[in-house]
């Protein structure tokens, strides 16, 4: 295979922060388990895409990332994997106390994609995921987390909303992913970000995914982020 530097040029990757990890560039350097690589196999794909082939060691090792990389990337599975295999190694929660993972998504239809994604391929890890969004009756939503629930994917809304209800605790999520951060920012839910990230505990790993790299991003992530390490794809700055 090529090697690190190579495979980072070969697909303009800049990669930034301290004592780095080495990329995944083939489903066989991830040693994931065999059912996970087979459903991604017979999902068409034949390697990680460059942002994924970043993310998934640095992730798995605990480590805060920042992702600045187009749409259309491999974002979804750039962050769900390494969560899957995070949630098998720590299987000692109770998903009824809350959810373990919480992915936050600035829409209704891409939270219901990444929702998708995490029961197509969170199967074999019997991995157990609901979304939370607005413009839909709060019932049904409920009584997912009243199951109980290993990932929840939520607007920042309507997760403010069931969190004044006292409806579901985020005191047990160690691993939370800001999806399209620039495009909620855009959407105006920084007030409801902070509002949230203040029910999580703060020894958690938290990953910022986003296609651009304005100010107000920058910020949030410096407020959000300990000692991330930073992957540019592509010529976003
Ligand atoms: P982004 O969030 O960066 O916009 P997505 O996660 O939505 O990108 O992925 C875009 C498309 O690429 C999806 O259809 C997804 O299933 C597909 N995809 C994800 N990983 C791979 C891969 N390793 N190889 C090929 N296609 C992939
Ligand atoms: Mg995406």
């Amino acid at each position: 295979g090529l090697s690190a530097d190579a495979y980072c040029r070969r697909h303009e990757i800049t990669v930034t922060g301290d004592n780095v990890i080495q990329p995944f560039t083939s489903f066989e350097a991830t040693g994931f388990p065999s059912e996970l690589l087979r459903e991604m196999r017979q999902a068409g794909f034949s390697a990680p895409t460059p942002i994924q082939a970043q993310s998934w060691p640095i992730a798995i090792q605990g480590r805060d990332i920042v992702a600045i990389a187009k749409t259309g990337s491999g974002k979804t599975l750039g962050y769900l994997v390494p969560s899957f295999i995070l949630m098998k190694q720590r299987r000692n929660h109770n998903p009824r106390l809350g959810p373990t993972v919480l992915v936050l998504s600035p829409t209704r239809e891409l939270a219901t994609q990444i929702q998708d994604e995490a029961v197509k391929f969170g199967k074999s890890s019997r991995i157990s995921c609901t979304c939370l969004y607005g413009g839909a009756p709060k019932g049904p939503q409920l009584r997912d987390l009243d199951r109980g629930v290993d990932i929840v994917v939520a607007t920042p809304g309507r997760l403010n909303d069931i969190l004044e209800m006292k409806r579901v605790s985020l005191h047990q999520v160690s691993y939370l992913v800001l999806d399209e951060a620039d495009r909620m920012l855009d959407m105006g839910f920084e007030p409801q970000i902070r509002k949230i990230v203040k029910e999580v505990p703060s020894r958690r790993q938290t990953l910022m995914y986003t296609a651009t790299w304005p100010k107000e991003v920058r910020r949030i992530a410096a407020d959000l982020l300990v000692n991330p390490v930073q992957v540019n794809i592509g010529n976003v700055d």
